[in-house]
């Protein structure tokens, strides 16, 4: 018989499949708490149903769950990277970071990724499928259980581009802030895109109050292009417009995320260029030196980041350098890829 797989299922869907194997609505709450909010993954251990509707959930429901194949822990912070195996075999990374008592988790979107940026390895893997909901949510559940933490953010902003995979992913964001599940605040919520505009526009126009972050990474459209092959589709100036619209729409701050790399995006120009590209926007901006994949590209010296970051200080817009965690173990920005298997 074909077991239902109750993992990525919301409090209504979680209802439905209830009610239609004849049991009482009540009891989906009682599930999606233990699925969710506890991280259980056995019927058995869901101790205030009957045994009766235990058995009966083995039998037609089971609960997915991620396999951890392998976890490795940075030397040089408190940064971890989980390799996990989907049920069709396929992997997937995450990666834990804690500083300052946050523990802040990347998750993984989708197997691989079609956007192609030249600068990062999942690009390099091509997009192979889209993750579940449940399978997104999974990566929070199976962090906290393997670290024995307590998650308090997560961005989407590991492997793929979660806009790409719009539905699961706002689903999965749904049930990682329900306050029955893990109950993380929206605000500490970040889904990441590399500049889907129709998609921008979708969660500008739906009022999704999880933040939202743009990977601009350059200030004119011959380097963006480059860089992004997407840009040539939707270039910056659209760009702009469509994070304009989100900021004015949602009154939300954008965050534009702006990875480093000598000589391509760094110049003293490009610093005075997105100065005058972000004036307007109510937004923050991200610089994040580049870390080293096998493409062509280099993280700039120490000197040049610092240099570009002070030009940007007449900026009104709060500028920060993201110093990624995890480069040694190769969990820094863009350097997801399966290598390992
Ligand atoms: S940077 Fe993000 S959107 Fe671009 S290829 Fe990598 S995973 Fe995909």
């Amino acid at each position: 018989m074909n077991q239902t797989n109750l993992k990525g299922l919301d409090l209504p869907e979680l209802q439905s499949f209830i009610e239609s194997i004849g049991e009482s609505r009540f009891r989906a709450q009682q599930i999606f708490r233990w699925m969710y909010g506890r991280g259980v993954s056995s019927f058995d251990e869901m101790n205030n149903l009957s045994k009766e509707l235990r058995t009966r959930l083995k039998e037609v429901a089971r609960i997915g769950n991620l396999k951890c194949v392998t976890q490795r822990q940075s030397q040089k912070d408190q940064s971890t990277k989980f390799l996990f195996e989907l049920e069709d075999g396929r992997k997937i990374e995450s990666v834990l970071m804690s500083e300052d008592g946050r523990n802040t988790l990347c998750v993984s979107t989708q197997v691989g990724c079609a956007i192609d940026c030249k600068f990062c390895a999942t690009g390099m893997m091509g997009l192979q499928r889209n993750l579940t909901a449940g399978e997104i949510i999974d990566q929070l559940i199976m962090a906290q259980a393997l670290s024995g933490t307590t998650v308090s953010n997560v961005v989407c902003m590991g492997m793929g581009e979660p806009f790409h995979n719009y539905d699961n992913v706002i689903k999965a964001c749904h049930l990682m802030s329900d306050a029955l599940g893990p109950n993380l605040s929206k605000k500490h919520l970040v889904v990441s895109t590399s500049g889907l505009i129709p998609k921008i526009i979708q969660f500008a126009d739906e009022g999704q109050k999880f933040r939202l972050a743009i990977s601009l990474n350059a200030t004119t459209d011959e380097v963006r292009s480059r860089l992004m092959p997407l840009n040539k589709k939707w270039p910056i100036k659209e760009l702009l417009r469509a994070s304009k619209y989100y900021t004015q729409t949602s009154e939300e701050m954008v965050t534009f995320e702006y990875v480093l790399m000598d000589g391509i995006n760094d110049s003293i120009e490009d610093a005075e260029r997105l100065k005058k590209l972000a004036q307007g926007i109510f937004c923050k901006i991200n610089l994040i030196p580049y870390n080293a994949t096998e493409g062509e590209f280099r993280r700039p010296v120490e000197a040049r980041i610092v240099r570009f970051y002070e030009r940007l200080a007449s900026l009104r817009a709060p500028v920060t350098i993201r110093w990624s965690k995890g480069d040694d173990i190769e969990a820094g920005c863009g350097q997801l890829a399966i290598k390992s298997v």
